[in-house]
């Protein structure tokens, strides 16, 4: 069952607290996305136990009763704090990239 909950989390590409619609895949956190650029932050359990421990995901990335407070603060700190090589880069924002690279190449 996929829930979906929309919340004011930090964003790091618009640097400032914006709407993001969280879903969860039964009782966990399965994607983070922002509402205003699009950026989505696919979650691997896996590689998150590489840097946070078992408790901190549990309690971050398990399905809440409802979104309080602390759990917003949870998201965001670990939204903050998430190392990019845990990220998973969606194909449209590594395509955006490659073009601004492009388009600093052809400038010069
Ligand atoms: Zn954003």
């Amino acid at each position: 069952m996929t829930t979906k909950i929309k919340a004011q989390l930090f964003c790091l590409h618009c640097n400032k607290e914006t709407n993001h619609t969280i879903t969860y895949k039964g009782e966990y956190l399965e994607d983070i996305k922002c509402n205003i650029c699009g950026n989505e932050i696919k979650i691997n359990r896996e590689k998150l136990l590489e840097t946070y421990t078992a408790d901190f995901i549990d309690r971050v990335l398990t399905k809440p009763h409802r979104v309080t407070e602390e759990i917003k603060k949870d998201l965001s700190y670990f939204l903050k704090s998430m190392p990019i090589r845990i990220l998973t880069k969606p194909y449209r924002v590594a395509q955006e990239v490659g073009d601004i690279l492009h388009k600093e190449k052809d400038k010069k």
